[in-house]
């Protein structure tokens, strides 16, 4: 058996095409123009790339885009003054604040600063929290993303058993939250869990965010099984994922490369959140297909 690929990066040019269309009539029937601000602290490279092209998708989806850069050595309160200005800005829709921030920064309380209504990376305790409850919630983009992924692949996932390996606040724990909003019997594994390779092997679907390069071995997956690679981990060979892709590829029904995969999928659903945020700030009922 070979897996077909999940292509990523066509589902995501394809949702961008569709936001940028939504986008579009928003402007027109309602005068509207979404609006995301990114702030970074500090110069490092990695961010400033991640900035960049974050800025780059917001002007090409038609969006109003603004960059904040803050010094390496910038005070926490002069951070936190930046948030207050943006979170009373009308024009501002989405606030996203680039991590990691500097070591003498509280990460938690500078996330938990941002208006709830405008946390385009729903990292905050409060959008976590209305996913958790099941309220309507701005979601993390990567699990929007790989849910979005999973239901264009397999339709429902109601009754699937889904194991997410990872538990992080950023990827993990809302993939699993999502996974069980779409009905998804879900099984949460990380680096105390035992018999990782038999869970596995019951998994329907089974999405990798570890950060540990090729962790998943082919011998551990469910023949057909749909497989999520989240992971990134810089190698001599290049970028791989969290899966051992070409032994998995000889045993899942579906996968996601790396890269091409999920990766993609991160910056259209920043989009998409940040157009989901102005509609909502609007009144105006959220836009179809961008939310989970
Ligand atoms: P974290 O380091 O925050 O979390 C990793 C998780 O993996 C932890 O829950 C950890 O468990 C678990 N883990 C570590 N070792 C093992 C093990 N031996 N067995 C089982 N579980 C283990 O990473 P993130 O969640 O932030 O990211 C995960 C991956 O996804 C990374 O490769 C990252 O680069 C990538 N990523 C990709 C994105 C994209 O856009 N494609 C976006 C965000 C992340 P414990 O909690 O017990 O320590």
């Amino acid at each position: 058996m070979t897996a077909d690929l999940i292509d990523g990066k066509a589902f995501a040019a394809d949702l961008r095409a569709r936001i940028a269309a939504q986008v579009a009539a928003m402007k027109a029937d309602h005068g509207v123009t979404p609006g995301l601000a990114v702030v970074l602290v500090g110069d490092d490279p990695a961010s400033a790339v991640y900035v960049r092209s974050k800025g780059r998708a917001v002007d090409e989806a038609g969006m109003n885009g603004w960059q904040h850069r803050l010094p390496a050595d910038a005070s926490q309160q002069d951070l936190l003054d930046l948030i207050d200005t943006l979170n009373a800005d009308d024009a501002v829709n989405g606030i996203l604040v680039q991590l990691p921030l500097p070591g003498h920064m509280d990460d938690a309380a500078v996330i938990n600063a941002i208006a709830p209504e405008k946390d385009v990376d729903g990292f905050t305790v409060l959008n976590a929290g209305r996913l958790a409850v099941g309220q309507t919630a701005m979601v993390p983009c990567t699990p929007l993303g790989c849910v979005m992924l999973l239901r264009d692949r397999l339709g429902s996932l109601a009754g699937k058993h889904a194991l997410v390996v990872g538990r992080s606040n950023i990827v993990g724990k809302p993939m699993a939250q999502l996974l069980l909003a779409n009905d998804a019997t879900v099984t949460v594994a990380h680096s105390r869990t035992a018999n990782l390779p038999a869970l596995c092997r019951q998994a329907d679907i089974l999405v990798a965010a570890v950060g540990r390069a090729r962790f998943v071995k082919g011998e551990w997956i469910k023949p057909g099984a749909t497989v999520i690679d989240v992971g990134i981990n810089r190698t001599d060979d290049g970028l791989v994922g969290d899966v051992d892709f070409d032994a998995a590829r000889g045993v899942a029904g579906a996968i996601t490369p790396v890269p091409g995969g999920v990766g993609p999928m991160t910056i259209a659903c920043l989009l998409a959140n940040t157009l989901t945020a102005t509609a909502r700030v609007n009144g105006l009922p959220d836009p179809d297909g961008l939310t989970p």
